[in-house]
């Protein structure tokens, strides 16, 4: 139902107003009276109107001067005005009217049917006002309603952003702590291991004739190597984690690093009696690399080949250069890798749950750990397996160095280290991947190399070859290196041989047995490589008779 609308009807004649009532009867209109100007002021200020019809001859204040009053007031103003006069007539009076601001001019006796209508046109017109400003009232209301809305959203979302920040934050502190923590553990994990170890053989040394006591202290000694490379990885991974890992990049040979990485794992590969073949093509292949971490990245993956193939099995080593890289892989005969499981083997703590996977104990970090390194020296790795019991591949691609030509080490002289070719250079050693990959290196450097696996072969070899140096083992089958090295030392056709014992024991003890046999120096393995070829580069070849002049 649409409300009523109030309309003044100012007259001083009641009965005017009593016709007016009449005339203008109708549901939609509440018709207020006035009798005079100064009521018709009180009405007013009391509620709104949508018209006005007003008599023109009052006492007091005629209805012009309402009119006026009416129209200066900000309230009232808009508010549309109907004269009604007997007596005014003439055009002046009806342009006084409509100067006051009214809308119309009517003259009694008024016409019912034009003051009906008339009075319809600005009831209408004030109710559609009325509608169209209820509308504004609305829309202005939802425009507000909206903005709060919007504002209570950005609120939220502003709390939300903050508080994500704020779990972020908390959680880069927990990873932070975590970091920290394994980098301190691994470190506290890793201090008691060297007197373990020492202890160990300590206890060996003074009991070796017990055979229980050897064998205890090959155990300790096997299980805590193992223990420390599993140290080693979680160390590494923290650095890595944290961005702690520096690489000290020089250019390294990689048969030299190659040859460090089945050192190490040697023992590992022998004990699960499997095979190992080194295949490197003939040359040196420089890469600008830190030699230890790649080392590493080439023992994981030997050790692993070791870990994941049953007892007798192949691992080969592969390496060949294509343009301006080479290529490594490592190939085994093992239980293979599913191919589901190929493409996150490199993750952290990524296992396969096979038995034998799980006999092999292990954090899974090895692998992701040799994809960082690998990475970080400008690689890539990538596994291939047929799938289970296939055997497994891991192929790393690394940039070699290509020399500039003109370049001074292209020319022939090495820029850095020492100068170590154009020696005759035995290598006496019954483990055949050791004396394969160390003459392999020597010789890439230019050298002339002979190899003997037994002390015996060692003198005869030596005879015949008479080398500059004697690279040799001492726990040797047939001679072993004392008595194969007093031997040659003996023997009239060494004139200035020089001597090198390379072992796996350095204790004093053992550096003056080799002092006693002859031996010039005393390495101990690994050998570090760097400090050997200073050793070699020492050599003056003048000091030797040509072969033919030694009797
Ligand atoms: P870990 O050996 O400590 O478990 P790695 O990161 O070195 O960790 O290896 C992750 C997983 O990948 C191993 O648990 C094993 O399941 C699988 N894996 C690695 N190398 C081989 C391989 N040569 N043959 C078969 N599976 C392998």
């Amino acid at each position: 139902m649409t409300p009523r609308i109030n309309i003044l009807i100012v007259d001083d004649e009641p009965k005017n107003l009593t016709v007016l009532e009449t005339v203008l009867d109708d549901p939609g209109y509440r018709l207020v009276r006035a009798e005079s100007a100064n009521q018709a002021l009180l009405a007013l200020v009391a509620e709104e109107f949508a018209l006005l019809i007003l008599d023109i001859r009052m006492p007091e204040m005629n209805g012009f001067e309402l009119a006026q009053m009416i129209k200066e007031r900000k309230k009232t103003a808009q508010i549309p005005i109907i004269f009604l006069t007997a007596y005014y007539n003439e055009d002046q009076h009806v342009l006084t009217g409509y100067g006051t601001g009214a809308v119309d001019y009517l003259h009694k006796p008024v016409n019912p049917t034009i003051l009906r209508s008339k009075v319809a046109v600005f009831a209408e017109l004030y109710r559609k006002n009325h509608e169209i400003e209820l509308a504004n009232h609305a829309l202005n209301d939802e425009v507000i309603e909206r903005r709060l809305v919007e504002k209570r959203l950005r609120d939220l979302n502003d709390t939300l952003e903050h508080r994500v920040a704020e779990r972020t934050e908390a959680l880069r502190d927990v990873d932070r702590r975590k970091d920290e923590f394994l980098a301190t553990l691994a470190h506290e994990l890793r201090n008691p291991l060297a007197p373990v170890r020492n202890a160990v053989q300590l206890l060996y040394l003074k009991s070796p004739e017990i055979p229980e006591v050897k064998w205890a202290s090959e155990v300790i000694d096997r299980q805590t190597q193992v223990l420390g490379r599993l140290i080693d990885d979680l160390m590494d991974v923290s650095r890595i984690s944290r961005g702690k890992i520096e690489l000290k990049r020089e250019r390294v040979e990689l048969a030299k690093v190659v040859q460090r990485a089945v050192e190490t794992s040697r023992p590992l590969i022998e004990q699960n009696g499997h095979s190992l073949t080194l295949d490197l093509p003939p040359g040196s292949i420089i890469i600008d690399a830190d030699p230890t971490r790649l080392a590493q990245v080439f023992l994981n993956l030997l050790n692993n080949a070791a870990k994941y193939t049953e007892r007798g099995g192949k691992i080969e080593l592969h390496a060949e250069t294509n343009r301006n890289q080479v290529i490594v892989s490592v190939k085994d005969t093992g239980i293979g890798i599913p191919a589901a499981n190929l493409p996150t083997i490199f993750e952290m703590f990524s296992q396969v749950e096979t038995a034998l996977s799980r006999s092999q104990g292990g954090l899974g970090i090895g692998l992701s750990l040799v994809k960082r390194l690998v990475e970080m020296l400008g690689g890539a790795i990538e596994a291939r397996s047929e799938g289970l019991g296939q055997g497994s591949e891991f192929i790393v691609r690394l940039p070699i160095v290509v020399e500039q030509p003109g370049s001074q080490e292209a020319e022939g002289e090495p820029a850095r280290g020492p100068q170590t070719a154009g020696l005759r250079i035995l290598v006496v050693d019954d483990n055949r991947d050791a004396a394969a990959t160390f003459s392999a290196l020597l010789r890439a450097m230019g050298n002339e190399l002979q190899i003997a696996y037994d002390g015996e072969e060692a003198v005869a070899a030596a005879a015949t070859f008479r080398p500059h140096v004697v690279l040799c083992d001492i726990g040797l089958p047939k001679l072993n290196g004392y008595e194969a090295c007093r031997l040659m030392k003996q023997q009239a056709w060494n004139d200035n041989m020089m001597f090198i014992a390379v072992t796996g024991w350095g204790q004093d003890e053992d550096r003056r047995k080799s002092r006693d046999a002859g031996f010039d120096e005393h390495l101990v393995k690994p050998v570090d490589t760097p400090y050997l070829l200073k050793l070699l580069s020492n050599i003056d070849k003048s000091a030797f008779r040509p072969i033919e002049s030694r009797a």
